[in-house]
């Protein structure tokens, strides 16, 4: 059996076609796995009852089973736990503010099962590579979480759990049926995919002129600071995706986001300074997540510090924001997520 998640239109247009059925066909499931948001094939009510049946013989509909949910005391964010098929955990958050004004519904979901690339601050690391999610199973965090929270999120970032390059194809392929006039419908610019710094990955991410919102999480201004906190510097130096971002990224483009955690040592006036050299020609908005608590002794930054580097950020003209840290309270908030369970009881 396969799952019917991990099947794009055209894909599922031939499997139709064979089964003899119509293209609006097509659409109309779409329109129920999606929109209606289905449990069961048996929902389908304008599909004849052969045509349930052959779909329910034929595909799961459902690849994640909903283990656990958690609900932040301190800004409402929820995280769930899925099982997938296999036994695996993954994670997703919902993020009901995320700090802005802009009524952003945000789901942040899990692209791996575990993370290959031992970040030294993120506790996914510490699960070590399992394996990549099939589209179908990123998809199905959206469907769960709409139907658990009751309320349709607006916008997607690929910030829970594992490296969205790593998993380049399905990511996409995910992307793009969340994006579908008749998936989710949401848009480009409310999709945002963010990476560790595979380079092979963003220059073919760019080659295909792909539109999501690029996020690149940089975290040190030196590499042999960031090497030893970020492995991935070692195989692709920082430098070199700063040089094919000059030469590729177009400034007309969605701006990027540079993602940089602020720890107490790397927060001073001259990192400040080797951002605004390492950037001169591409055009950034700078997103600074205080450092998140967890299994490292990393430092966290003073608010003195955190004020200092604003200003100096400020005098440089680089626009920046600040990513409050939600759901904290259940360890839900960035590099929180280790695919754990909460309780003994089921949700
Ligand atoms: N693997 C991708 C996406 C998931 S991590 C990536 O690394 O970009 C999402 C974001 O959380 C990244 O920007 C990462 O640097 C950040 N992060 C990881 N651990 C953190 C921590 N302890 N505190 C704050 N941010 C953290
Ligand atoms: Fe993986 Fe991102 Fe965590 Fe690094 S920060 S280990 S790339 S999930």
């Amino acid at each position: 059996m396969e799952f019917i998640k991990d099947y794009s239109f055209n894909e599922l247009l031939e499997v139709f076609t064979a089964m003899g059925e119509k293209e609006y066909r097509v659409r109309q499931l779409f329109n129920w796995i999606y929109e209606k948001n289905v449990t069961s094939f048996d929902e389908m009510t304008n599909f004849s009852k052969d045509l349930r049946a052959r779909l329910g013989e034929k595909f799961i509909l459902s690849p994640l089973t909903p283990e656990d949910r958690l609900l932040s005391e301190l800004d409402g964010t929820e995280k769930f736990l899925f099982r997938t098929h296999d036994d695996q955990f993954i994670e997703s958050v919902f993020l009901r503010n995320d700090g802005t004004d802009e009524g952003r519904l945000t789901i942040c979901i899990s692209s791996q099962v575990g993370c290959p690339m031992g970040c030294r601050f993120c506790e996914t690391a510490k699960i070590g590579f399992i394996r990549n999610l099939s589209p179908g199973e990123i998809l199905d965090q959206v469907c769960h979480v709409r139907r658990l929270t009751g309320l349709k999120n607006n916008n997607i970032v690929f910030m829970g759990m594992g490296e969205p390059f790593h998993n380049y194809d399905n990511v996409l392929k995910a992307a793009d049926i969340m994006n579908y006039t008749f998936g989710f419908h949401i848009s480009v610019r409310k999709i945002t995919i963010s990476t560790s710094g595979i380079l092979p990955a963003i220059e073919r991410y760019i080659d295909e002129k792909r539109l999501y919102n690029l996020a690149l999480s940089l975290n040190d201004t030196l590499p042999e600071k960031r090497v030893v906190h970020m492995p991935v510097e070692k195989k692709y130096p920082f430098e070199k995706i700063a040089k094919l971002l000059e030469k590729k990224f177009p400034a007309s483009r969605n701006r990027l986001t540079i993602e940089y955690i602020m720890r107490g040592d790397n927060i001073s006036a001259d990192d400040a300074h080797r951002l605004k050299k390492m950037f001169k020609h591409v055009s950034i908005k700078l997103n600074l997540i205080p450092l998140n608590p967890g299994n490292h002794t990393l430092p966290l930054p003073g608010e003195k510090e955190i004020e200092n580097f604003l200003k100096e950020l400020e005098i440089m003209n680089i626009p920046v924001s600040i990513r409050k840290s939600m759901g904290q309270d259940i360890s839900g908030a960035c590099g929180q997520l280790s695919g754990k369970k909460y309780r003994d009881e089921s949700c």
